[in-house]
């Protein structure tokens, strides 16, 4: 019997199960396959949702208390486990959009300042991490900390008396807990009834082999963005596609993302495309994070439907979903 269940280990329910744990709970995380091979891998790892006025006010306050703990949260993993979530303050060059009147309105707002740069805006306090060392680190972190992770293990649905909830049962056999967090991104329609559908989104994206200094700052443009990591990999992405939980990636998007590159850093025609992927973003009806208690059941919370923001919103969510859990309990 745990205090808490975590059904999910990506991002989420990894920040999620630290969170909890360092509150003192008895957390099992489950996962259906490994930990960190879905969208929470797939994804940029922009430490800021792009163009912030186009989202809703929820989504930018997670997202600002987020960013402004992320650099130490990161520092304190790297600390803890020695594997280092490669947290960098590379500024964002914005190209479009932030002359628009709804732009103007909301960074006059939220006093955002940008530096004027001859192309653009300049975002210089906008960071990244390195994601899929992220999750690597944090895996080894909550581990270290004392969560139970159990893979390979799918849940195909809740263990329910009236508004409670026993555990979850999966393929293999019945979890009891106190509590169960459903972290399960784009699949948590799949196994659980919400009352806002959480369904995928899927992103293409490629990653270049270059050289550090080419590409200085992450640059976005009409949706689309160049992030270069610290040791001259850039990432080009990405798609946005409602097709289902369809893996595959085609030759047409992979081609739009390089000429996207290449139109703004000529010396990128040489590099090679070294990996072309596609991930699910959870996206919801309701285009908002589904985060709180379940409607129908006292001890069950959500913690997903990030969209595509999960990896900027977790640190925030991961500590409300723990001061609601542990203030009710
Ligand atoms: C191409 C792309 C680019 C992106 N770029 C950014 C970005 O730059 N910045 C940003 O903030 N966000 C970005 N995102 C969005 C971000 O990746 C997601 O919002 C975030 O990863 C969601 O995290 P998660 O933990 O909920 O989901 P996931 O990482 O998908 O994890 C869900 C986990 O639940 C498990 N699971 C599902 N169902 C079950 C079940 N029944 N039983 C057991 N386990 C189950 C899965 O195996 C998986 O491990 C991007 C996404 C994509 C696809």
């Amino acid at each position: 019997m745990s205090d808490c269940l975590i059904v999910g280990g990506g991002v989420i329910g990894m920040m999620s199960a630290r969170s909890l744990v360092l509150a003192g709970a008895t957390v099992t995380l489950l996962d259906q396959q490994q930990c960190a091979q879905e969208s929470s891998w797939a994804g940029g790892g922009i430490i800021s949702p792009l163009y912030p006025w186009k989202y809703d006010s929820l989504t930018n306050e997670l997202s600002q208390a987020s960013q402004a703990v992320y650099g130490q949260l990161c520092a304190q993993i790297f600390e803890d486990t020695g594997l280092d979530p490669q947290y960098l303050i590379s500024g964002l060059l914005m190209l479009d959009e932030f002359e628009t009147p709804k732009a103007k309105a909301w960074m006059a707002q939220h006093q955002l300042n940008y530096q004027p740069h001859q192309e653009g805006a300049l975002f210089k306090h906008i960071a990244q991490v390195r994601n899929p060392r992220l999750l690597k680190a944090l895996k080894a972190d909550i581990i270290g900390k004392g969560v139970t992770i159990i893979e390979q293990t799918k849940v195909e649905q809740l263990l329910v008396n009236q508004h409670q909830s026993l555990g979850v049962k999966t393929q293999q056999k019945d979890y009891l807990s106190d509590s169960v967090v459903v972290c399960s991104g784009a699949w948590s329609s799949q196994w659980l009834a919400l009352s806002q559908e959480v369904f995928p989104i899927k992103g293409q994206m490629i990653v270049l082999k270059s050289s550090p200094n080419v590409v200085k700052h992450i640059i976005l443009d009409q949706g689309r963005y160049i992030i270069p990591r610290k040791d001259g990999r850039i990432l080009v992405g990405s798609s946005m596609q409602n097709v289902g939980f369809d893996r595959s990636v085609d030759e047409q998007t992979r081609q739009s993302l390089f000429d996207f590159a290449v139109k703004r850093f000529a010396s990128l025609a040489q590099a090679d495309i070294e990996h072309h992927w596609a991930g699910f973003r959870p996206a919801s009806k309701s285009a908002q994070v589904l985060l709180g208690r379940h409607a129908d059941f006292d001890n069950v919370y959500l913690n997903t439907g990030h969209f595509r923001n999960g990896l900027n919103m977790a640190p925030e969510c991961a500590k409300r979903i723990t001061q609601l859990m542990t203030h009710e309990h």
